[in-house]
């Protein structure tokens, strides 16, 4: 009883259904190919990957506002954000995408106080060049609190 509607279930694919399913794929849906061969959209997809026609190529690939959104990005948002917005793509493949290809740098937090070579004071929020005169130094670069801020909350 069991096999029967089992069968009934996975109706074997005939040489024809698979020809047009080899030959359309790329230009047509899975939706589109179901209505046309009568099958479940689940029942074209398990065909098509089965015979290797994978539709994982054509989803990776990237769209522009994709990447114009990472340059805009992928230095001030975080990691969740990111994921949040370019789902289902995991953080592993963004990543790799925007320091690959795009050759972007996720530095350090200061960053989002840097603005056009100039460091924003986050205290008094002044926009000032970077030079020993406006800002303390800290390391390599700069803290993000101007040298008048620095004094007043010493005082
Ligand atoms: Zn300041």
């Amino acid at each position: 009883m069991f096999d029967m509607s089992k069968e009934k279930h996975r109706k074997k694919w005939t040489e024809k259904e698979l020809q047009f399913l080899v030959n359309h794929w790329l230009e047509l849906s899975d939706d589109v190919i179901s209505m046309e061969l009568n099958r479940s959209k689940g029942g074209v997809a398990s065909k098509r990957n089965e015979l290797g026609l994978f539709r994982q190529a054509q989803k990776s690939q990237w769209q522009e506002w994709e990447e114009d959104f990472l340059v805009r990005n992928f230095y001030l948002l975080g990691q969740e954000a990111i994921c949040d917005v370019l789902k289902p793509r995991k953080w592993e493949t963004i990543r790799a995408y925007a320091t690959k290809q795009l050759g972007l740098r996720r530095k350090n937090r200061l960053y989002k106080h840097q603005i056009e070579g100039k460091r924003k004071c986050k205290e008094c929020e002044k926009l000032l060049e970077e030079t020993t005169t406006n800002f303390y130094k800290d390391g390599n670069s700069f803290r993000t609190l101007c040298i008048p801020c620095g004094m007043s909350t010493l005082n």
